[in-house]
């Protein structure tokens, strides 16, 4: 079978959908196809948060932001091996991305409250409705809908077809083992998502990432664009930087959005009853040093003091409920009780506790030196939860130059082909910000789109 279009763009997350939406707005005639049954890859089940330096939140609380002090905490963040041109696109196209989200997209976000990542140098991340991506990809999927954008489910772009000259005219799909062909006048859109779910691939690139990690990806995250574009000897970059979340879920791999308490003073501890490292250290520090602990594991712990400022378990209760259901999470209101469920040292934790506690009396962690505001876990209901790290971001991929044109091994760009989001390689350096994941996809996905349908 064959199919017409000016435009197709490869995977529907925050990147497909932008790029989908945008060269639909420009005139062209669009598809999207996804592989999997159901739309939204990793943006569906990110928390959503997305910086925007002068936002309008800001603002209204009177925060003091720039284009550049997002681009130097951005540049900073990833060790300078991010592209500067590229992050400062990134950085003066988030504001007219954030504004179409809100007004033309309507997502849903919080008027009066902001996120801060490590690294930010002030608060700069919107929060969506209920904290999660499906605020914005069922927004996305209302406007493809009224747009009248096709959505190919179950579909897997398999390669790139190329004419003679080299210039990419479609792509070789399958759906229930049927070669479907999608012929794109315009160009293709590769918005596939990284490879944080393909432990051949990621270990083929840093070997200590292996099957010991979860994931918190969604299962169709293989890398499938990288290695498409691959074949076309399109160029990578910055493959080896891969990044893994400390706390998340130890059967699935996805990320503890309930251990966002961790930003608020709570205490991760291993089976022993000890704290092994600060709470607020980097990422992969925090993940190495959990497998180093008895069972791989480790527990986070809080009280009354620390929830009545995060909110996590009122805001995130379908978690709780699932964690608590699976014995991988417990409120109590003594803390020797939690001990208990989960089979930790009772004594050595009451006198961790006890520690902790004195450190937030006096303002001053003498054991890891705990960068953020401690809080005493004094007050009940407790609550402690079962942790271990995943891998969760991959920030290399396809060189893409300003226009979202894809790049090959002598630096010529591929005709007709684009690419966006997670797939590309050229904003986040060795190590993406919180909240910087969402700006790009939003901002490159949009210049994806327009670059296409205008090809
Ligand atoms: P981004 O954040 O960059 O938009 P996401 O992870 O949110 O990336 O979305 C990527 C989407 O692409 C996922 O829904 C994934 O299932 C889809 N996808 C990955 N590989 C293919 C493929 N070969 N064919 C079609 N869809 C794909």
């Amino acid at each position: 079978a064959e199919q017409k279009f000016d435009v197709v763009v490869v995977g529907s997350g925050g990147a497909g959908f932008s790029a989908a939406i945008t060269a639909k707005n420009a005139g062209a005639n669009v598809v999207i196809i996804e592989k999997m049954p159901t739309v939204g890859g990793n943006s569906l089940i990110t928390g959503g948060q997305m910086n925007v330096p002068g936002n309008w939140v800001q603002k209204k609380m009177g925060i003091e932001d720039s284009i550049d002090q997002f681009v130097k905490d951005t540049l900073k963040g990833g060790d300078y091996l991010g592209d500067p041109e590229m992050v400062q696109i990134l950085a003066e196209q988030s504001l007219p991305a954030a504004q179409w989200l809100r007004d033309y997209i309507k997502v849903d976000f919080y008027k009066d409250q902001l996120f801060q990542f490590g690294g930010h140098s002030v608060k700069r991340a919107l929060i969506p409705k209920n904290h999660t991506g499906a605020e914005w990809i069922s927004k996305f999927m209302a406007k493809a809908d009224e747009l009248q954008i096709p959505i190919h489910t179950r579909t897997t772009a398999k390669a790139l077809i190329q004419d003679q000259s080299g210039r990419v005219i479609g792509v070789e799909a399958e759906k229930n083992g049927k070669t479907i062909t999608y012929l794109a006048k315009d160009g293709v859109i590769l918005a596939t998502g990284g490879f944080g779910a393909n432990v051949e691939m990621r270990t083929k690139y840093v070997p200590e990432l292996d099957s010991r990690y979860g994931t918190t990806n969604a299962r169709g995250i293989q890398g499938d664009g990288i290695k498409m574009a691959e074949k076309l000897h399109a160029k990578t970059h910055n493959m080896e930087s891969i990044q893994t979340y400390p706390v998340c879920h130890v059967d699935s791999g996805v990320i503890a959005l309930i251990g966002d308490s961790r930003f608020f003073g709570a205490m991760l501890v291993n089976k022993e009853g000890n704290r092994f490292v600060e709470e607020l250290e980097r990422r992969d520090v925090i993940s190495r040093a959990i497998l180093s602990q008895t069972n791989q594991q480790a527990y986070l712990l809080w009280g009354n003091e620390i929830e009545q400022i995060a909110d996590v378990v009122s805001i995130h209760k379908d978690e709780f409920n699932e964690l608590n259901r699976k014995g991988q999470m417990f409120k109590a209101n003594s803390i020797e009780e939690l001990a208990d469920k989960f089979g930790i040292d009772k004594a050595q934790l009451m006198a961790q506790v006890e520690r902790m506690n004195g450190f937030a009396k006096q303002g001053k962690d003498t054991q890891f030196n705990h960068r953020g505001k401690l809080q005493t876990i004094m007050q009940p209901p407790f609550y402690m939860l079962v942790a271990k790290p995943s891998v969760h971001h991959t920030m290399g991929g396809l060189v893409t130059n300003t226009k979202a044109q894809v790049l090959d091994v002598n630096d010529k760009i591929i005709p007709g082909l684009f690419a966006a989001g997670e797939v590309t390689g050229m904003t986040h350096g060795s190590n993406r910000l919180g909240g910087n994941a969402i700006t790009d996809v939003t901002v490159f996905g949009r210049i994806a789109g327009k670059q296409a349908a205008n090809n």
